[in-house]
């Protein structure tokens, strides 16, 4: 017969087995596993010390069959073991249940291992399925936005967004190398990740929190200057020179990735993204367009310290060929744009940009009433320069003057070359006063500049004539009637005899 204390014992264990069955759903797998052998375990215990000890041996069989089921047949052999001590040392002999112990637990844990194994295998392949179909997908969204755009500062951030998001491909940091015009240096453009494991921890709690699809963080137009600004300071300030042996260059000569599992302190760039980035190991995948070797990409597991595997790898690479691609594309829009749009010889916006510029900023400032002021620059005498020292040397003049042109604006003033030795400067926003101020600044910058034989010009120096016009004070109808009234004021300046700033006034268009 039970008596009270045995009654208590057994509810509290009943209590006692709902507690800590709650709290092992609230731990990691294998902890719950041992939670669930424990508590197994005392169950037993108690068995004992409520009924007579040689009556609950059975209850062992429970025992192995739990840790049959947690660690399968290594499991359910040690627990068959242990089992039968602690039995031998209640009842102070050897018992003949071993054998039925062991024989169970090695049936049991057979079963056990097979389906634990069968259930492995599944999941394996639905992980691998899942993971090809994700690739597949974000393939498809990275293609999908690398076609909307030809900047390429979008771009390459399209792609470093790709390549990090959890919802990417994941990996914790991503940066891009590209090939210098001269080819003979990789320059750092632009990463995305933080400046070691720390940091990244926070920006993964972030992310996590906003819980953002890919394609929303490529949209949310992430504004350049703000992302991971430390990271990209530092690595805009690297260059790296292609004479020396490094992995870098390996992998974009040969076209092939490689996969560095240890940092080597020999190779110097090895030793830079060691220094620079703590980076431990990473991946250097090459960024090829048919043989045409734009950059490199790096990845590295900063924050988790994953290491990088060969299915990462080949991952990387159907994206890392379509941002090739997609980045020659937008070097050559570059290009073509801005030998639609800019002047050969000087760099600065050509006459077609003139035309679209100076119509658009004199509508927006007629529709705004705010001002928007012109400067027109011709050289004194250049016809002599050309005639003196030829017309190669002229063309040496007319570069050096554009960039004194060029540095002497402020940030929203637009350049020209107007025509053969002709400027144009428009300034938006700008009162006729400060333009006159502008124009002089720069007119007496080209006198104090020291131009090649520029002592043979008539007055010894080389200089411009100055014409300035502005919309504050006269109401022009069209835009040809302002560029007339600072062409105006330029004759009026070269009448006056050279080198001077002239502001157009209404009887000017009159002489
Ligand atoms: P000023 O303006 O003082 O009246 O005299 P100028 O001799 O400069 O006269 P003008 O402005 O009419 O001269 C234009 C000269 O500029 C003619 C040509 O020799 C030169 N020129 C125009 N385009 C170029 C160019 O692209 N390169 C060079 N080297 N010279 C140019
Ligand atoms: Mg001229
Ligand atoms: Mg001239």
């Amino acid at each position: 017969m039970m008596d009270l204390l045995h009654i208590i014992l057994l509810f509290s264990s009943f209590i006692f087995g709902i507690m800590a069955n709650f709290f092992r759903f609230l731990v990691n797998d294998k902890w719950n596993k041992i939670i669930l052998i424990a508590l197994t375990l005392v169950i037993v215990k108690i068995h004992s010390i409520a009924l007579d000890f040689s009556s609950v041996s059975w209850t062992f069989f429970i025992v192995i069959f739990i840790t049959a089921y947690s660690f399968q047949l290594k499991g359910a052999v040690i627990s068959a073991l242990i089992s039968w001590l602690i039995v031998s040392a209640y009842i102070g002999m050897v018992p003949l249940l071993l054998a039925s112990y062991l024989i169970f637990a090695f049936f049991i844990g057979s079963v056990c291992q097979f389906y634990y194994n069968k259930k492995k295998e599944q999941q394996r392949w639905l992980s691998t399925l899942m993971k090809q179909s994700k690739q597949l997908d974000v393939f498809r969204e990275i293609s999908l936005a690398m076609q909307q755009t030809l900047q390429l500062d979008k771009l390459l951030q399209i792609i470093l967004i790709s390549v990090t998001a959890g919802h990417g491909l994941g990996f914790n940091r991503a940066m891009i190398f590209l090939k210098s015009p001269e080819k003979n240096q990789l320059n750092g453009i632009m990463g995305i990740g933080p400046m070691n494991a720390n940091e990244g921890f926070n920006t993964w709690e972030r992310l996590a929190k906003s819980n953002l699809k890919l394609l929303d963080l490529i949209k949310l137009n992430y504004d350049k200057d703000t992302i991971d600004p430390e990271l990209n300071a530092l690595l805009k300030s690297i260059s790296i020179d292609l004479k020396n042996e490094t992995i870098l260059e390996k992998s974009i000569q040969e076209g092939i990735p490689y996969n560095i599992e240890k940092i080597d302190q020999a190779d110097p760039s090895q030793k830079l993204f060691l220094d620079l980035f703590q980076m431990q190991a990473f991946a250097v995948i090459p960024l090829l367009n048919q043989g045409n070797q734009i950059g490199v990409l790096i990845i590295d597991n900063i924050v988790n310290n994953q290491p990088i595997t060969e299915d990462d790898i080949d991952s990387v690479i159907p994206l890392a060929n379509q941002a090739a691609i997609a980045i020659e594309h937008a070097n050559l829009y570059k290009q073509i744009e801005n030998m639609a749009l800019k002047d050969g010889l000087t760099g600065l916006l050509n006459h077609r940009s003139f035309e679209s510029y100076s119509k658009n900023l004199f509508a927006s400032a007629t529709t705004t009433k705010k001002t928007l002021s012109m400067i027109i620059f011709d050289i004194d005498s250049f016809k002599h320069f050309n005639d003196t020292n030829g017309h190669l040397l002229g063309n040496e003049v007319l570069i050096q003057l554009a960039l004194i042109i060029q540095q002497s604006l402020r940030g929203n003033d637009l350049a020209f070359r107007f025509g053969g030795e002709e400027f144009i400067v428009l300034l938006p926003n700008t009162s006729e006063e400060k333009a006159v101020i502008v124009g002089e600044r720069i007119r007496y910058n080209i006198e104090k500049a020291i131009f090649p034989n520029e002592e043979k010009q008539p007055k010894g120096t080389l200089t411009v004539s100055v014409g300035v016009a502005s919309t504050e004070k006269y109401e022009f109808k069209q835009v040809s009637s302002f560029i007339e009234a600072a062409d105006s004021a330029l004759y009026k300046a070269k009448n006056q005899g050279r080198n001077k700033v002239v502001l157009y006034k209404e009887e000017a268009s009159h002489e």
